[in-house]
């Protein structure tokens, strides 16, 4: 399988030698794609777009993106309600020609070789669309046809057997249950065993239960060497997931980095502690560098930014806090800490 064939390339190049496009071996579009990464792959993305924009009338629904996606990462697309998302995975996807800038999957510019990029690219679409005719096992052997996959009865088993849905083969699908057919979407997006598979909001009306499942199977996919980009709306999902976020505002690039990286420079720390005794009226005095606030008689919060310790000398906020209490011989009933959360993060980027 290709997204096999190209993780373990990426661990393993030497072993792939015999796929050399000089050897002049294959002439497949998903071997041609396995050619460009034995080629270029250590310079390379699995998805490249420049400057790409998006107009409709005076609406610039993507506006001047630039963006590379690494080959085998989660990435999360966030952004609130018409910020540009879906626009934007359709122009990768295909289902938008007509945009200005330059995409390319795999090194294959989607617009003059999208014949190559539809075979490396997977969409999990946010509608649920059902087949009018299919049972599920035919409607995933009919959409390997569409990419000129030959319907392989095996690995269409094993795909219903990895999503929990083999004991629903012969069921028509539009007696499955939301949840199942969401499932049935992914195994289908996967049916030409696509390189970089993109979800669009995977786990909309989704509960919390089958959410998780979801995430899971999102996991081992990316286990199996495919390269997911998902956008979602429950921020929990993308710090659950994610490697790499993107923010995207009105058709542009707020951020993009590494989710760690956004907690350590937005995030901050809340410590909550309650004391045995009333809280001194001189505490905030003497820590007056700390943001410290007196939240009732026996409560108290300390917010402070994060930080790691190894990267300077001084003490930490609540290493300090702590002392000062412990100095003044005031019992401390209990402690509760807890850190921003990534929601609280983009809406401070993006609101
Ligand atoms: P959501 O989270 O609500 O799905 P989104 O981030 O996916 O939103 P898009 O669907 O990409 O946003 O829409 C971006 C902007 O482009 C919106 O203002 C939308 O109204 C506009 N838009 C999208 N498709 C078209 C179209 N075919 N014609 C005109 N405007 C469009």
């Amino acid at each position: 399988m290709a997204a096999l064939r190209l993780a373990a390339y990426a661990q393993s190049p030497d072993a792939f030698e015999w796929l050399d496009p000089r050897s002049g071996h294959d002439t497949d579009p998903f071997n041609h794609a396995i050619e460009f990464m034995t080629e270029r792959f250590r310079d390379d993305y699995i998805l490249s777009i420049r400057e790409l924009t998006k107009q409709y009338g005076d609406l610039k629904a993507v506006d001047d993106v630039s963006l590379d996606i690494e080959p085998g990462e989660i990435f999360a697309l966030l952004g609130p309600n018409g910020a540009g998302k879906t626009t934007l995975i359709s122009c990768v996807t295909g289902l938008i020609t007509h945009f200005q800038g330059d995409v390319r999957v795999a090194g294959y510019d989607v617009s003059e070789q999208s014949h190559i990029t539809r075979r490396l690219v997977g969409l999990v679409p946010q509608e649920l669309k059902y087949d009018a005719f299919f049972n599920v096992r035919d409607s995933l052997r009919y959409q390997g046809g569409f990419f000129g996959v030959e319907p392989d009865d095996q690995e269409v088993d094993q795909l219903l057997e990895a999503f929990s849905l083999a004991d629903k083969a012969d069921q028509r699908t539009r007696w499955l249950s939301g949840g199942m057919q969401r499932r049935l979407m992914i195994c289908k997006a996967l049916m030409h065993d696509p390189v970089l598979l993109f979800l669009d909001e995977p786990t909309a009306g989704v509960d919390v239960e089958l959410r998780e499942e979801l995430w899971e199977y999102v996991r081992r996919l990316r286990e199996r060497g495919t390269t997911i980009v998902l956008t979602t709306h429950y921020i929990e999902e993308a710090e659950k997931l994610a490697d790499r976020i993107g923010i995207l505002n009105d058709g542009e690039i707020v951020r993009v980095d590494e989710q760690e990286t956004l907690m350590r420079e937005f995030g901050m720390q809340r410590v909550q502690v309650e004391l045995g005794a009333p809280v001194p009226d001189d505490l905030s005095a003497e820590l007056d560098d700390l943001d410290i606030e007196r939240l009732d008689e026996h409560r108290l919060e300390l917010v402070y930014r994060e930080r790691r310790a190894h990267q300077t000398n001084e003490r930490s906020p609540v290493d300090r806090l702590m002392q000062t209490l412990l100095d003044r011989n005031l019992e401390i009933e209990s402690v509760e800490g807890g850190r921003t959360s990534l929601e609280e993060i983009f809406k401070q980027l993006v609101f």
